[in-house]
């Protein structure tokens, strides 16, 4: 047995034989997992950048640190109310008695993460399952070494083997531990290994939360200013060099407004990124086999007559790959049929409402949604008609930062959504209580089945 099963052996004895974590216990747990984090971020910006080629502290900080640590404080305040047991009413029928709702520790959780945002997503749902109680197995990306082998090395300093544990390995460890029995399985990353990671947690019917990838789109509306539409676009899209779950993955744009936006796009870009030969602020492609990916989706959309609006600046660095746009890419192409995932915006023009609607609807079901509109009725009307897991208004990424928020997909985007008391009871059990009064009528009331009872039932 590999030493990681022995550790899950071990949680599992351990949660099956002793009561859930108290209010203390978890509070201490969240305590450590604190301090964790702010003792540590010059050392874990510096190995995530390492593991990036390059990835600015600043960025680390503000879409990693920071939220987590704005995570557990949310936790450590919200605890006690969510650990409350929820009185239910009784019917009529069945009183006088009580019933209520307890919300349990599931035992043992696996977490998954991917290598886009390896901290955050390793953290935030170890977070929630730490607040419900749970003893947690955390798998980082292989493809984060620097970063997973420090993660694991503050896991084991700051937390007993059987609270918390950190899995290394590539994938063919991610797969034998997917197959673990867990409690529950959370798992971030693509579309695609989701579908594998349900099918073996399915041999232990162990339930998973899967928050995979998909086409986040951005619909621009009529009313609304190109310009800061585009601003906010180029935020969502290009931080973390695009490689953001819910990043924008392609702009509808009124067809009249195209130039505009595309032109406003890059005035941002060339603001928040000058001098990209030495610019220490955008971060680097992950590999080099996403950087050809990349390189390969924009090329085909090229030969195939998009217009391809690129950064002036761009310099044949390896793994840098800086901000373009393709205008009206073909349909059929890479670009439209697959998620970006890095710093390439497609631009795809519109001439009504409905049918930028009708073209969100005929993709799967997104992540996220974005649009721009100051009208009420707008809004009302494409988040009416406009399926997705999360909507920002007026803005990118933002919803996900928000702690009272569940955060999660739909459809092939995912299933299940965790943060703040949504989190909390995504990794608990919702157990149902009733206490029956003194008086019980229904088994008084038989069998031998009585005459009036079978008047009453007639
Ligand atoms: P990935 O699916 O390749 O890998 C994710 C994790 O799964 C890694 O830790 C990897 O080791 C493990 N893994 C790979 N194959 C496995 C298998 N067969 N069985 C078990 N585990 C396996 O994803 P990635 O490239 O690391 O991340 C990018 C994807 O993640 C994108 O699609 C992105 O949209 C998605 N993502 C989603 C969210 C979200 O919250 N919904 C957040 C970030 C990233």
């Amino acid at each position: 047995m590999a030493e990681f099963q022995q550790v899950f052996q071990s949680m599992h004895l351990a949660s099956r034989t002793g009561p859930d974590a108290t209010y203390s216990e978890r509070i201490d747990r969240l305590g450590r997992l604190e301090k964790l984090l702010s003792d540590n971020v010059e050392a874990l910006c510096k190995a995530i950048s390492s593991d990036f080629k390059w990835r600015s502290d600043t960025e680390t900080k503000l879409l990693e640190i920071l939220p987590l640590l704005r995570g557990i404080r949310h936790a450590k305040r919200h605890l006690a109310r969510w650990m409350k047991e929820e009185r239910r009413k009784i019917d009529l029928a069945f009183q006088p008695s009580r019933a209520w709702v307890r919300y349990e520790a599931l035992g043992v959780v696996g977490i998954i993460a991917p290598w886009n945002y390896p901290l955050a997503l390793a953290i935030a749902p170890l977070t929630d399952a730490l607040a419900a109680g749970n003893r947690v197995m955390v798998k980082p990306s292989e493809q984060t070494p620097s970063f997973s082998d420090l993660l694991a090395k503050l896991i084991s300093e700051n937390f007993a083997a059987d609270e918390v544990s950190v899995v290394l390995g590539d994938v063919s460890i991610a797969q034998d531990f997917a197959r673990l029995p867990f409690d529950h399985l959370l798992f971030t990353g693509s579309t695609e290994v989701g579908r594998s990671i349900m099918r073996a947690a399915s041999d232990n019917l162990t339930p998973v939360t899967l928050e995979l990838g998909g086409k986040s789109p951005a619909i621009v509306c009529e009313d609304f200013s190109i310009d800061a539409a585009a601003r906010s676009v180029s935020f969502g899209k290009f931080i973390n060099a695009g490689q953001t779950c819910i990043a924008p993955d392609y702009a509808l744009v009124p067809r009249h407004s195209v130039d505009q936006f595309v032109d406003a796009v890059m005035n941002h870009v060339a603001q928040a990124y000058p001098n990209p030969a030495s610019n220490r602020d955008y971060t680097s492609i992950i590999s080099e086999r996403h950087l050809m990916r990349l390189r390969n989706a924009v090329q085909e959309a090229e030969a195939a007559g998009a217009r391809v609006v690129q950064y002036a600046g761009e310099t044949p660095d390896r793994v840098m790959l800086y901000p373009k746009l393709v205008v009206d890419p073909p349909r059929d192409g890479l670009l439209m049929q697959e998620e970006i995932f890095g710093p390439v915006l497609s631009v795809v023009p519109y001439d009504t409402v409905d049918e930028a609607i009708a073209f969100v609807n005929s993709k799967p079901r997104p992540l996220a949604l974005y649009l721009f509109t100051d009208s009420g009725e707008m809004q009302s009307k494409i988040i009416g008609n406009c399926k997705s897991g999360g909507v920002t208004v007026n803005g990118t990424l933002l919803h996900y930062a928000m702690e009272n928020l569940p955060f999660g997909g739909i459809g092939p985007s995912g299933m299940g959504a965790y943060h703040g008391r949504d989190g909390f009871r995504r990794f608990s059990h919702a157990r149902a209580v009733h206490k029956v009064g003194r008086i019980n009528m229904f088994e008084k009331l038989g069998p031998p089945w009585g005459p009036l009872l079978r008047l009453t039932l007639r």
